[in-house]
């Protein structure tokens, strides 16, 4: 999906702006709040697990040995020096010193580390698969979702932030998580293991490890909230930058921006944004730097106290060389394992509250259920309109009012009226990809939401206005049509002759294996007409749709291949039904009936001729546009 807005797009609600505001002034979290975020953190390990449970349990393993490692080394070095000494002594006194002793010690601690560093190669091994499996999975998840989406679920613009954002960021997020919530409890192990060396020197030494590291992590914590709230802030202006990104960046868009001198503006606009969000940045970086440098000075006074005080216990032959040596190296380590758990605590907080993002996402209710008929109790009844209405979200007045209608098997329908007089908002509402907010569409005597969705749709045959140009082959854009028989070269003939693309198509290099657009090696551009041509015989693909709608898709055609095209649809509808919407009266006036809409209400309807006779608005355009061309 590319960044999109536009000025149909609904406004974000009042409660989004609130939410906003709030978190622009930096609202405080209470402590429900902080601890609220941290209900991720098991469904993010759950994904970990269900993803890859050999190194999920490999992770574990590793983060134990890599966590009671550095506990036991420091006690073995505490032994080394303790018996260098007891060696030393021995030779004061004239004994023969037992070097094997010592080097036995050396041996071990040297072996220690080995292990320590073959653990921690291993979790960082495990770490980078585990990322791309899990980056991989979270993408996949979040399109999955995006499939079963509805189409003002896209035209939402606050929905599409959270789109965004779960797209941006959380795809890292969940190893992240994981690799913390890990870290953490690797780091517990250490300390809790150096807590127990600890303890025989002196429980107020533990109680000053633990107590030195805690205003640091209050100021992450409270500064991660701050960073998050700024993100979600500022998702609007990153989403418009990406957008301008696209225009200034784009094939489709160089045209226009060349020749209406519009890129220096838009350049601007982009810089602008940029100094907006870059000074909120620069503001917390600046307050997060000093707070942390700070506060982290205490643990610094901390650490200082508690050496002082070992080195004066040594000097008074409190505590062997040995034990001292093991002291400090335990009070070091023990140091920067609380800052790094409280880091971990503060990371995981921040982590949880961008899965939140992920997990609104992904859990956001799609509506009702689907319905699972596949035929209704009035076969051959065709599509009824009654009293339908529609009015977009967002939007006060009805695109839609109070329309009835009635198009039987083997009729045609066109549809006429004024730009936004709500003709594509009817075929929207046909094809389900919106529901009405009052009225009913019946299929067969059925309401459409009680229809399988999968089956109306293969009754269902539609080419919009702005219908998708696929860089992909020509023969793929016209498969794309029907996605069962999307590589089926003899099925793209058939409807390319029908749509009236086979004379260009055959003429280009490779024929239907031509690729399109410009973004892929060798890619031809069509023109507006070649592309119209490429999208009805996509609708032709559809052979099993029974309802075939055209909403203006020729109008970059010349009359004469509009009015052919139209042949070929009436030829086809023998018993189908055809909707179609153009501004040529020409072409309009051979449909069964005509329905002239205005302001969304059915203002005439009847065939060309009842029209005529009525002399109402459909007689006065006629005649406007047939005179146009005397
Ligand atoms: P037509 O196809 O006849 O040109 P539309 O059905 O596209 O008209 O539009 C009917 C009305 O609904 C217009 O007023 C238009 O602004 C509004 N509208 C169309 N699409 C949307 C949308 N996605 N969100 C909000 N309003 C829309």
């Amino acid at each position: 999906m590319v960044a999109h807005y536009s000025s149909k797009r609904a406004h974000p609600s009042p409660h989004g702006a609130e939410a906003n505001a709030a978190a622009r002034k930096g609202k405080r979290l209470g402590l429900k709040e902080f601890l609220g975020v941290f209900r991720y953190s098991k469904r993010a390990v759950e994904l970990v697990w269900t993803t890859s449970k050999l190194l999920t349990i490999l992770l574990a393993l590793l983060t134990l040995v890599a966590g009671l490692t550095p506990a036991a080394a420091a006690w073995v070095g505490r032994q080394i020096v303790d018996s260098v000494v007891a060696a030393a002594a021995a030779v004061e006194l004239g004994a023969e010193p037992v070097v094997q002793i010592v080097l036995g010690w050396v041996a071990l601690e040297g072996g220690l580390m080995i292990v320590l560093a073959g653990s921690q190669k291993g979790l960082s091994m495990c770490q980078s698969l585990l990322r791309a499996m899990l980056g991989h999975r979270v993408n996949v998840m979040i399109l999955e979702k995006a499939l079963t989406l509805q189409l003002v679920h896209f035209e939402d613009s606050e929905f599409y932030d959270k789109l965004t954002q779960a797209r941006r960021e959380a795809s890292s997020r969940p190893l992240s998580l994981v690799n913390r919530t890990f870290g953490l409890v690797q780091n517990a192990i250490s300390l809790a293991s150096y807590a127990i060396l600890l303890l025989a020197f002196s429980p107020w030494a533990v109680l000053v490890l633990v107590l030195g590291g805690l205003p640091a992590f209050l100021v992450e914590t409270k500064f991660s909230g701050e960073a998050f709230r700024l993100f979600r802030w500022r998702s609007p202006e990153t989403r418009k930058q990406m957008y301008l990104e696209t225009v200034l960046a784009r094939e489709d868009y160089a045209k226009e921006v060349k020749l209406y001198g519009l890129g220096p503006l838009l350049l601007q606009r982009y810089r602008d944004i940029f100094q907006l969000v870059f000074a909120e940045d620069r503001r917390l970086t600046l307050r997060r730097g000093f707070w942390s440098f700070a506060l982290g000075l205490l643990g610094t006074a901390a650490f200082y106290g508690a050496y002082a005080w070992i080195v004066v216990e040594t000097v008074r032959g409190q505590i062997s060389l040995g034990e001292m040596t093991m002291y400090l190296l335990v009070f070091r380590q023990g140091q920067a394992a609380v800052a790094a758990s409280l880091s971990s605590i503060g990371g995981m907080y921040e982590d949880n509250l961008y899965l939140s993002n992920l997990y609104e996402y992904l859990d956001q209710p799609v509506g009702s259920e689907p319905g699972v008929a596949v035929e209704g109790p009035e076969p051959g009844d065709g599509v009824r309109f009654e009293g339908v209405s529609f009015v977009y979200p967002g939007s006060t007045a009805p695109a839609i009012e109070r329309v009835d209608l009635h198009l039987r098997p083997g009729q045609s329908l066109a549809l006429v009226g004024e730009n936004g007089s709500g003709k594509t908002t009817l075929i929207k509402l046909l094809t389900r990809l919106y529901q009405p907010s009052e009225g009913r569409i019946l299929l067969d005597g059925l309401e459409l939401s009680q229809w399988d969705p999968h089956h109306l749709r293969t009754r269902v045959g539609v080419i919009f206005q702005d219908f998708a140009r696929y860089q992909m082959l020509v023969g793929e854009n016209v498969g794309a049509g029907d996605v069962e028989n999307f590589d089926d070269e003899a099925r793209w003939r058939e409807a390319a002759e029908l749509g009236m693309a086979d004379a260009f198509v055959e003429d280009m290099p490779e024929g239907y294996r031509t690729q399109l657009g410009r973004w892929f090696k060798d890619g031809r551009e069509l023109s507006g007409g070649q592309w119209q041509k490429v999208a009805l015989s996509r609708a032709f693909m559809r052979s099993q749709a029974d309802i075939l709608v055209l909403d203006e898709p020729t109008s970059a055609m010349d009359a004469e291949a509009e009015a052919t095209v139209f042949e070929h649809v009436r030829n086809l509808t023998a018993d189908r039904m055809a909707i179609l919407i153009s501004h040529r009266f020409s072409t309009v006036r051979s449909a069964d009936q005509i329905v002239v809409l205005d302001h969304g209400r059915v203002v005439e309807q009847g065939s060309h001729e009842e029209l005529m006779a009525n002399d109402g608005r459909y007689a006065r355009l006629f005649t406007l546009q047939a005179e146009g061309y005397r």
